[in-house]
Order: C-alpha cells, then structure tokens, then sequence
C-alpha cells in the first residue's frame, strides 16, 4: 500500500493536502457525485486516506475547513492528535 498515490487524476477531485496528523498521508476534497461517495446529498466529500475516514460538506469553504482540520470529523485523527 503506498501513501504517495496520486489523487489529482481521480474522478471528482479538487483538491488535497497532507495531514498534519499522520506524515506521508493526504487528505482529499472531492465532488461526492463524482466519486460516487454518498455522504448524506452534501455536495463535497472530505476523505481522511490514513483512515479511510469520509465527511460530507455543503461548501467548499467548509470542505477546506475540514481538509485542514481533520481531526473535527475523523475519530483516528482526534486519537492521535490528543484531545482538548
Ligand atoms: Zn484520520
């Protein structure tokens, strides 16, 4: 399994960045419709890779929010980064 695949050519997607929470590993913003990810009719799907974890957003502001902080919609995420 490799934490380098590219994202960029998959259906869907708009953009990523890596998870300040676990190195080498990306989070994914994609159209949800086109990736075929339902998350409850919200347009954009925010994916943790390191944990398979899937959120759903009704904007794109909200989906980068997301994509910068997983920790707020991933359990695995919250773990490692510690809790408030
Ligand atoms: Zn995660």
């Amino acid at each position: 399994m490799s934490n380098r695949k590219r994202h960029s050519d998959e259906a869907g997607y708009i953009a990523e960045r890596m998870n300040p929470i676990v190195p080498g590993s990306k989070i994914v913003i994609y159209e949800a419709s086109e990736q075929l990810i339902d998350v409850d009719g919200k347009r954009y799907a925010v994916v943790c890779d390191a944990h398979g974890t899937i959120a759903g957003d009704t904007s794109l502001p909200r989906a980068r929010a997301s994509m910068k902080a997983p920790w707020n919609f991933c359990d695995d995420c919250r773990a490692l980064k510690g809790d408030e």
